[in-house]
Formats: C-alpha cells, structure tokens, sequence
C-alpha cells in the first residue's frame, strides 16, 4: 500500500472516471428501452395538429398542446369526452349495498361530495380501492377500477 501512495490522486480520480462512465452508459441504456418501449405501442399520430397545412394559417389548441392537455384533445376527437372521468357525476342509490362508483386507474381517488342540493361546500374524501368509504351526509362511495381506452 505505502507503493501507491504517491499515486493515491490519480487512482481516485480513475475511479471516478470510471464511476461517471458507468452511470452515463446505464442511463443511456434506461433511455433507449424506455424509448423502446413507448415507440412500439404508440396509438395517435405523434405530428397530428403539428404539421402546417395549406388549409390553416393558425395552428389550433390541438398544435399547441402537450401531454395530459393534449391525450385529453385527441380522446375528445376519439369520441370520449371525459377520458379522465372529471366530470361531474350523479350520485347512485347509495347505500353500502349499492354505493356510487367512481372509476379511476389508480388505488386511490379524491373524491368530492355535494351533500345537499344547496351546499356551498365539497366535502373532499379519498377512496381506496376495496374500502367502500362513507359520506358524512350518509352515502357510500366505492372506486371501481376504470378500464383504460385503446384509441387505435
Ligand atoms: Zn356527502
């Protein structure tokens, strides 16, 4: 040991170089199956709304937009106007036996309950997959699992 220790700096900076060299290499690997992946199932036209044409001079919102604006744009084109289930829904009979379902794709959902016609106020709650949750005003709410649209 006392042999390296004049060249105790330069074996660590080898080591770091060696370090930085294996962390670009495994996240340029990360990326490429990412890229990989998502290429091989994409379902819209990726230049949709984004290629001029001879018919417009101003691009549209659909041009413009980007992420969760614009899979909501091209979902409304689809034919589903509410793909992220935001709308405001009627309650059902709401009883434990037969509680108001309220879709989503995760295991919890907030939820927001107008107990009386004339509330001036949401009561806010989460619901967890599998637990039936109760208002305060008495009716239960349950998530129900929201089957995910192909729009291919
Ligand atoms: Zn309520």
């Amino acid at each position: 040991m006392s042999n390296l220790l004049p060249f105790l700096p330069t074996l660590k900076m080898a080591s770091l170089i060696v370090r930085q060299g294996a962390r670009l290499v495994r996240r340029n690997v990360l990326l490429t199956s990412v890229r990989a992946s998502s290429a091989s199932h994409a379902v819209v036209d990726p230049l949709k709304g984004k290629v001029p044409t001879d018919q417009k001079s101003m691009p549209d919102n659909l041009g413009h937009s980007v992420g969760a604006e614009r899979f909501e744009l091209l979902s409304q084109l689809a034919g589903n106007e509410d793909p992220f289930e935001m709308n405001v829904k009627k309650r059902a009979k709401g009883t434990f036996d037969e509680p108001t379902l309220v879709p989503s794709i995760n295991t919890k959902r907030l939820v927001g309950c107008i107990c009386e016609e004339d509330a001036i106020s949401i009561n806010w709650m989460y619901l967890h997959k599998g637990e039936p949750k109760r208002c305060e005003c008495g009716y239960w709410f349950k998530l129900a699992e929201l089957q995910p649209v192909n729009l291919s």
